[in-house]
């Protein structure tokens, strides 16, 4: 309490070629320095959420966007994906898009801003491989020898060097072991709690996700069906039945 959250989301809608609602008035707020999940089947109208954020969605392409998204006091309608970049709004894409025939080094470096001196580009590299060691022992490797979950590690650092104020991932736990899985919200807890960076992740891994947030938000339908504490989302009964497998 106290401090207005990072983002607010009010309300809104997303229509994908004028007849299809995706999204049916979600509303959402994620709190300075919070870590929060939005969760929920396939189809649900998670990842059409966290693109109407980011400003991927396009008119002109056919997804028409309504209500308000505020990110930190402002209102992000009518910016489009880099003026929200620089706002401190980053979007880490489902499948983990690097440049495959990049070295990691090469792909972080191509990712920050043009405006960067070189002192400062080389200390945004130090502290990503410092959050991921095995980034930087495999700084000499082409990006596409990585395997996938190096590669999701790439895909973060990458928009970390951006220096973001909120980090938005959709579905990081995709196709990894759990060892993995656990070793990336390790290092994104290390992140948020390092450089106050917020969270809000798209995840179909509830049981994994919900050890790792402090809120959540269950989508179904295009629509918000309950949120709250991560550990009350959990508990809940209905959940558990039809996502973590209990009943
Ligand atoms: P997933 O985990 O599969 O991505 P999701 O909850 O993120 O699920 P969305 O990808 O947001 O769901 O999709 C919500 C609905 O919108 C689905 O019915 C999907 O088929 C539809 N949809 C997504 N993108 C488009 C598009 N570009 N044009 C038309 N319909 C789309």
């Amino acid at each position: 309490a106290g401090s207005p959250p990072i983002l607010s989301v009010n309300n809104i809608e997303v229509v994908y070629d004028n007849v299809f609602l995706a999204v049916k008035g979600v509303s959402l707020d994620v709190a300075e320095g919070g870590v929060v999940a939005l969760l929920g089947a396939n189809g649900a109208g998670k990842s059409t959420t966290l693109k109407a954020i980011s400003g991927l969605l396009k008119p002109e392409r056919g997804a028409v966007t309504r209500g308000d998204i505020a990110f930190r006091g402002e209102s992000l309608l009518g910016l489009d994906p880099p003026d929200r970049v620089r706002l401190g709004l980053v979007h880490v894409l489902e499948g983990r898009r690097v440049f495959e025939h990049l070295t990691p080094r090469e792909n972080l470096i191509a990712a920050t801003s043009m405006h960067r001196d070189r002192r400062g580009v080389k200390d945004l590299i130090d502290r990503t491989f410092t959050w991921f060691p095995r980034l930087a022992e495999r700084a000499k490797a082409k990006a596409g020898y990585l395997s996938g979950g190096e590669q999701q590690m790439l895909a973060i650092g990458r928009a970390l060097m951006t220096e973001p104020k909120l980090l938005m991932l959709d579905e990081p736990s995709l196709g990894l072991s759990p060892l993995l899985v656990d070793e990336i919200f390790d290092i994104l807890r290390k992140v948020n709690a390092e450089a106050g960076v917020a969270v809000l992740l798209v995840e179909q891994n509830a049981a994994a996700a919900l050890d790792f947030v402090d809120q959540a938000y269950l989508v179904d339908n295009g629509r918000v069906v309950m949120g709250g504490a991560a550990a009350t989302v959990k508990a809940n009964p209905d959940v558990q039945a039809a996502y973590l497998g209990g009943g």
